[in-house]
């Protein structure tokens, strides 16, 4: 089992040196959140993450949830670290001081979030959808139902889950049966079926709070007809406490390929009481709130599964040996040399590298643009950051998840046939891995969520505030000479991007099919150039800093040389996307359905 380290010189690197956040908190106002603060929350997060979490990830994926009396038990030593994550006030981080948290930035929740990830995905994902519920009933819900959940939300004593699917609907929202009937009282009566309901049942809480859809009889078909619930497994007392079993009950637990230590569920809702969250028919929209933090959260588990894979195989491969260098031998001493002198597990390390680091500029770059559309006061700003915010979630959500699942499977690759064995833990992170592909919309729908309604939905105007940061970042560092091999492409590439978003608009005046045979090259051809601005931008602050005499010159160096590889090992994958798309739909649909196989 590869042993997980909070990678703290990486995030100083990215919040503090790439993306300032020292300047970005103090003009929002959260003067609390200084840079000793953020080194105090980061290096007691990764004693609890290194201590605590990643001791239990291997023994979660073993033992998995057990599902007995129609209850969901978590493996040994979930609830005894559930309840030190609690006690220590992790859970409170960012929420609102109103109800109990700490009112600091929500990217330095995000940043925490990373570390826990990277330790025990499982175990995050009990906390991680309660950020989620709190965040909705938070944004949608009235005074009472505030006063009523987010206390214990935020504390950490209840944790809440998002239910969404149903044997019938997962990305077709629209299809969904679940019932939803106003009682005399005010409140609703719910019932149905919920399938694959993350973190929906288990022992780490007092309560759990469902935000459930579901449809009021007579409300219209299809989506404008989802309304937005929040349904307790146990109903609450007046006075705040938890009262009797409401009418939700765990059917079964889903045995699945990965992510065996958190329980997903299966819920009958049978007459269950639920409160209407926001307006009727609008629950759609309102569950946006949910959805929106949620991917970015898989953003989150991407890039934190990248980095363990890579601690991981970048150890084995210092240690294993195995042949000799082509260019000669490197350890004499040795029968052989360590597998990290071949090239092309030098390929598979720095891929990985390039992944998380990457990866990690990006998704703490979105947490900050939440945060500006939290707390900045200047609507112009905001607006600029909504904009920013919307064209790069589904980058982040499926590029980062399928190039994770990449950086997973190599890996396994590096540690050879061992990689294929339980013990080394390789193997874990990649079945674990997998599901950031699939929940919270599959590649294939950010791909048309990215290219259909955002891009040729607006025409192309939702680029304008990156293009241009993209654009003045390149023009302000024509000048550097060492900047010249990262700027030319990045303004290529970018180029590139917005002549094939014209061409696919173009072919789809004419055949509807285009978007969706181009889309999902276009979300990774995106990806790419997108990774490739904050490659530029992290080696420009290298570069400065070797310029200037730092005394990490080797981290800054690796940076610059892994910023290196990227552009020339990485970059160039987006051309076999363009190629894809430039070809067109015709070959995908030529052939009927009953045509496939004979
Ligand atoms: C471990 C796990 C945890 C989960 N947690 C939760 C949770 O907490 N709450 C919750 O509500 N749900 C949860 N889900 C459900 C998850 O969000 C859905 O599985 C996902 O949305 C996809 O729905 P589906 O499985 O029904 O696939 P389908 O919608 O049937 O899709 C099947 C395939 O068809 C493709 N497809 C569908 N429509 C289109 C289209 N229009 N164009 C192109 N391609 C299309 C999809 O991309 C996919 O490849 C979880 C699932 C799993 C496995």
């Amino acid at each position: 089992m590869p042993e997980y380290k909070a990678p703290l010189r990486d995030l100083k690197f990215v919040l503090e040196e790439v993306l300032d956040c020292d300047s970005h908190y103090k003009r929002l106002g959260y003067n609390e959140a200084s840079l000793d603060m953020i080194d105090a929350i980061m290096s007691e997060g990764a004693k609890f993450t290194e201590q605590v979490l990643a001791p239990i990830n291997q023994i979660g994926d073993q033992q998995g949830c057990r599902f007995e009396d129609g209850n969901v038990i978590t493996p040994d030593g979930f609830k005894e670290a559930y309840q030190q994550y609690v006690e220590g006030g992790w859970p409170t981080l960012s929420a609102p001081v109103e109800f109990g948290g700490q009112g600091l930035p929500s990217s330095l929740s995000v940043a925490f979030s990373e570390l826990t990830l990277g330790a025990n995905h499982s175990f995050t994902m009990y906390p991680g959808l309660s950020h989620g519920a709190s965040q909705t009933i938070e944004a949608h819900g009235d005074d009472t139902q505030k006063q009523m959940f987010l206390p214990k939300l935020v504390e950490g004593t209840w944790t809440g889950t998002m239910c969404l699917t149903e044997p019938h609907c997962g990305t077709d929202l629209g299809m969904l049966r679940t019932k939803a009937e106003l009682q005399n009282d005010g409140t609703y009566s719910l019932t149905g079926t919920k399938i694959f309901i993350s973190s929906g049942d288990h022992d780490l809480s007092e309560n759990i709070i469902h935000i459930v859809i579901a449809r009021i009889p007579g409300s219209p078909e299809g989506t404008k007809g989802i309304s937005l619930f929040v349904v307790p497994k146990f109903t609450i007392n007046e006075d705040g406490s938890v009262g009797e079993r409401n009418g939700v009950n765990t059917g079964s637990i889903e045995h699945k390929m990965g992510l065996n230590a958190n329980g997903t569920c299966v819920l009958n809702f049978d007459g269950a009481k639920g409160y209407l969250i926001g307006e009727v028919n609008r629950g759609l929209n309102c569950m946006f709130t949910f959805m929106n933090a949620a991917r970015i959260g898989v953003s989150n588990e991407s890039v934190a599964a990248a980095e363990a894979s890579f601690q991981g195989a970048l150890a084995y491969a210092k240690d294993r040996l195995q042949m000799r260098s082509l260019s000669g031998v490197k350890n004499p001493d040795g029968p052989a040399d360590p597998i990290i002198v071949h090239p092309d597990v030098r390929r598979m390390l720095l891929t990985q590298k390039t992944i998380a680091e990457g990866g990690r500029v990006l998704l703490s770059y979105l947490a900050q643009l939440v945060d500006i559309e939290v707390a900045e006061k200047d609507e112009a700003i905001k607006k600029i950051a909504s904009t920013k915010l919307a064209l790069l979630t589904p980058i982040a959500k499926a590029f980062l998840s399928e190039l994770a699942f990449e950086a997973t499977s190599h890996g396994v690759q590096v540690f050879g046939g061992h990689g294929f064995i339980k013990e080394w833990g390789m193997e874990q992170l990649m079945r674990d891995t997998k599901i950031c592909c699939l929940y919270e919309g599959t590649t294939g729908i950010q791909a048309l969520d990215l290219l259909g309604r955002k891009v040729l939905g607006t025409q192309g105007k939702i680029f304008e505030p990156f293009s241009k940061e993209v654009a003045d970042f390149c023009q302000e560092n024509m000048n550097n000479p060492e900047m010249s091999e990262f700027l030319s492409a990045l303004m290529l590439y970018s180029r590139e991007w917005s002549e094939l978003t014209a061409t696919v608009g173009k072919k789809a005046s004419t055949n509807p099919d285009e978007i969706g045979g181009a889309s999902v090259d276009y979300l990774m051809y995106s990806g790419y150039v997108t990774l490739a601005y904050f490659w530029a931008k992290s080696a420009k602050v290298a570069l400065d800093k070797l310029a200037s005499g730092s005394d990490d010159e080797r981290f800054y160096r690796a940076k610059v040389n892994t910023a290196k590889f990227y552009f020339d090992r990485m970059l160039p994958r987006a051309k076999g996307h363009a190629a894809c798309i430039e070809r067109g739909v015709s070959s995908m649909m030529a052939i009927e359905s009953d045509d496939f196989s004979f």
